[in-house]
């Protein structure tokens, strides 16, 4: 089954279009904590038949899931976004919790990952403005895509296999003035937590340098490229989860 995305519109980005946008997807995060709500709120989406809901299993889901998300960044209106500034790519690197100062009661990545939204970035972005929140896990070889940059440097094999060991929560971040690349480093905080805000994700609970909790495109041009590698690690899920 593959879903009908509503016709292009250079309005895409208003905020009613993010809305709705928004609805389905969150929707479908929904499901896979909560399979009844998710069907509910679903079947309110013009897209999807209720028939066709309760038959899907959430394997099926996530693989629609997947090429909502794919589609949706291919699109010709959100890579100009992204050319103009007004979307960047941010990843919640593994073992977040391992960092210092976490709330006792968060153990796993799942909570760790749900923690840093909720603590940091909703706060500092309108909800709509969260387009996509996806965890996958990266390969090395997807790794050194992401960090091309750095290859040759003396940390370079320890970062990699750091942000391969589990999964990671990309998202992606939209912001209408196009600010959107300098507003999530803000909130991420200096790549070094010594030098990092107090108030910013690093600030408050990176542990070293090695290990600073976040990621994030640097220019609109880092956020095009690791937005176009975010699609083909999708789609590398994607028919992983299909062979499966
Ligand atoms: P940022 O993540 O802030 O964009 P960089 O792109 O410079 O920073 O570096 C990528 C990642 O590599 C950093 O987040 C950090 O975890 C690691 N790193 C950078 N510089 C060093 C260093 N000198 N020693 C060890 N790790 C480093
Ligand atoms: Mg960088």
């Amino acid at each position: 089954m593959s879903p009908e995305i509503p016709p292009q519109s250079t309005e895409i980005f208003r905020r009613s279009r993010i809305n709705e946008h928004g609805h389905t997807y969150y929707a479908y995060r929904h499901w896979l904590t909560d399979e009844e709500a998710g069907r509910e709120a679903l079947s309110r989406s013009p897209e999807f038949r209720r028939e066709d809901l309760e038959e899907m299993t959430v394997q099926e889901l996530e693989l629609v899931e997947i090429d909502i998300i794919r589609d949706f960044l291919k699109r010709p209106d959100t890579q100009e976004a992204i050319e103009q500034g007004r979307m960047t790519l941010g990843i919640i690197k593994p073992a977040v919790n391992e960092g210092v100062n976490f709330p006792k009661n968060i153990h796993s990545d799942h909570h760790s990952a749900r923690y840093i939204v909720e603590r940091f970035i909703e706060p500092a972005w309108i909800p709509e403005g969260i387009l996509v929140q996806f965890a996958v896990p990266l390969s090395p070889e997807q790794a050194q895509k992401l960090y091309v940059e750095h290859q040759g440097k003396k940390f370079f094999e320890d970062l990699i296999d750091y942000i391969s060991s589990g999964p990671v929560t990309f998202l992606l971040l939209y912001d209408e003035s196009g600010r959107a690349v300098e507003r999530w480093r803000h909130i991420m905080g200096a790549t070094d937590p010594k030098q990092a805000d107090f108030e910013s994700i690093r600030g408050t609970h990176a542990p070293s340098l090695e290990h600073n909790l976040v990621h994030g495109s640097d220019s609109r041009e880092s956020a095009a490229q690791e937005i176009g590698l975010f699609v083909e690690i999708l789609e590398d899920w994607h028919d992983f989860l299909q062979s499966k």
